[in-house]
């Protein structure tokens, strides 16, 4: 840098003095005082020229410098975070460089405000991302479906739920017009008048009755569904109406149950009612005097204890039933021998058959009948199978029991044939129902409609056998069980 200066210094002295020289002896030498005027005024201003050329240098090489260290010195300071660099130059240009790092500085503070925006943003962005695929994914995990369209009846979010109850895709349906996926006027109505009521504190709940598309239910028939619908009208931050969330609740189970639950109260309270009423009656009538003698009154008290043991009889199924079904009943598992089993419900139901000249055959295969089970609940089954056939078998008929074993399926069967009366065909589905009666035997015989029910829970439940009628109106039935022959433990029933 030095050297520049003095060679700058040296040319601006050399230059000055030939110059002057020039000019002074401008007047003696005669060459010169013989040059044109004109001439010699372009010689003055190129020797100037040349002064300033020489002054200049040093000035630009400077700046030249200067402005590379500048660069390298931005280049410094932004190659890495918080870095700084220290910027060397000739004192002169200073303030320019003072200015211009101050400049730099600013620019590259804001620069770095900006990257920690941008990364902070971004920061925003993922955890925003994150959170709206956890959102879908709740949202799609929901067995209720769920509806959301904006204020002009599109719809702008749905779960897959929502597309199998109205039996579209879901991954198709955003930005849908309502109307053209839901295809139920009653619910787009519903929709269009919770979002024009603009009731945002409001939560409307309404019961309606879908059928779901058959071919996305994968169901073979259209089977009605009903659903209690939530509606809820939701605004922006203008508080205008920003669309409505549909909310569709599958109530269809819980309506089922509880019919179930009534009907059973209402037929058990009726079940109940007819040996009660019997028994008040005849109470009454000996509290009366009514009975005439001895005899009448044994009658009475004959017919009032049978009502009680009847009574009794329907209290002890219902309570069995409902334990077997809430899978609170032990069994106790031992080795039982049907064959066993079969003689003593015949030796119970003897006399009874006798009465109505009903003849009683058993025809048991000589081989091992052994079940593993509970001895008193599968001889409850083989009494009730025997004695409906005494009850609905006409006088003169005839019951065969036979009982066989099944190596193929390694299970003991029991069959209990009649002549009796029969079951009508649209009754069959429904014989092992709590509470069922042929209507047009209810005559026949007195019965509580829950024998059967009891059988199955505790052939199927229990004993995990299987349980089964043949009938032809008119004909005769044939009720069969099997029971495994050996139960493993491990499958025991609560
Ligand atoms: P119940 O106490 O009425 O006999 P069950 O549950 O044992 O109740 O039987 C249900 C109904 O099934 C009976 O009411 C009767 O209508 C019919 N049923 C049962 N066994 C026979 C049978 N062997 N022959 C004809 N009908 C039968």
């Amino acid at each position: 840098m030095r050297a520049g200066k003095i060679a700058s210094l040296c040319l601006v002295l050399i230059v000055s003095a030939v110059g002057t020289a020039l000019s002074f002896s401008a007047s003696t030498v005669g060459w010169l005082a013989a040059m044109p005027p004109m001439l010699r005024l372009c010689l003055l201003f190129g020797v100037l020229g040349l002064v300033c050329a020489a002054l200049l240098l040093p000035v630009g090489v400077a700046l030249d410098r200067t402005v590379t260290k500048l660069r390298s010195y931005i280049e410094a300071t932004g190659a890495a975070e918080g870095q700084t660099a220290t910027f060397y130059g000739p004192k002169w240009v200073g303030p320019i460089s003072g200015a211009l790092i101050g400049a730099v500085e600013q620019f590259r503070q804001r620069e770095q405000t900006l990257r920690n925006e941008l990364r902070e943003v971004e920061i925003r962005r993922r955890v925003s991302e994150a959170e709206q695929r956890q959102t879908e994914a709740v949202l799609h995990a929901l067995r209720d479906g769920v509806l959301v369209t904006n204020a002009f009846n599109d719809i702008v979010v749905v779960n897959e739920a929502a597309g199998r109850i109205f039996g579209f895709d879901h991954t198709q349906a955003l930005h849908q017009p309502l109307e053209q996926l839901v295809d139920d006027d009653r619910l787009c109505q519903l929709i269009k008048d919770t979002s024009e009521t603009a009731n945002f504190a409001h939560r409307r709940h309404v019961e309606h009755d879908i059928t779901p598309d058959s071919s996305e239910t994968g169901e073979g028939g259209k089977e009605k569904r009903i659903f209690d619908v939530t509606l809820v009208c939701v605004e922006n931050h203008k508080h205008e109406v920003a669309g409505v969330v549909t909310i569709l609740h599958d109530v269809t189970r819980e309506r089922e149950i509880s019919q179930m639950k009534s009907d059973f109260v209402s037929k058990a309270s009726h079940e109940l009612r007819t040996p009660l009423s019997s028994i008040h009656a005849y109470v009454e009538m000996l509290v009366d005097g009514e009975a005439a003698d001895d005899e009448a009154r044994n009658e009475f008290y004959r017919i009032i204890q049978n009502e009680t043991d009847r009574l009794g009889r329907l209290l002890d199924n219902m309570l069995n039933i409902s334990r077997i079904e809430a899978g609170i009943v032990q069994i106790e598992r031992e080795n039982v021998d049907l064959r066993s089993l079969i003689d003593r419900a015949i030796d119970t139901l003897e006399p009874q058959a006798k009465e109505k000249e009903i003849s009683l055959h058993t025809k048991v295969a000589e081989v091992d009948l052994t079940v593993e089970g509970d001895a008193d609940m599968l001889f409850q089954v083989v009494l009730n199978l025997i004695s409906n056939s005494v009850k609905y078998t006409p006088a003169g008929g005839r019951i065969t029991v036979s009982a066989d074993s099944d190596n193929l399926t390694r299970s003991v069967v029991l069959a209990v044939s009649d002549t009796g009366l029969g079951i009508p065909p649209d009754s069959i589905p429904k014989l092992f129902d709590k509470f069922y009666r042929v209507e047009n035997y209810k005559r026949v015989a007195k019965g509580s409609g829950l024998g059967l029910s009891l059988c199955k829970h505790i052939v199927e439940t229990l004993h995990h056998g299987q349980i089964g009628v043949e009938s032809e109106l008119g004909m005769g039935s044939k009720f069969w069980v099997t029971i495994p022959m050996r139960y493993a433990g491990s499958q025991a029933a609560a």
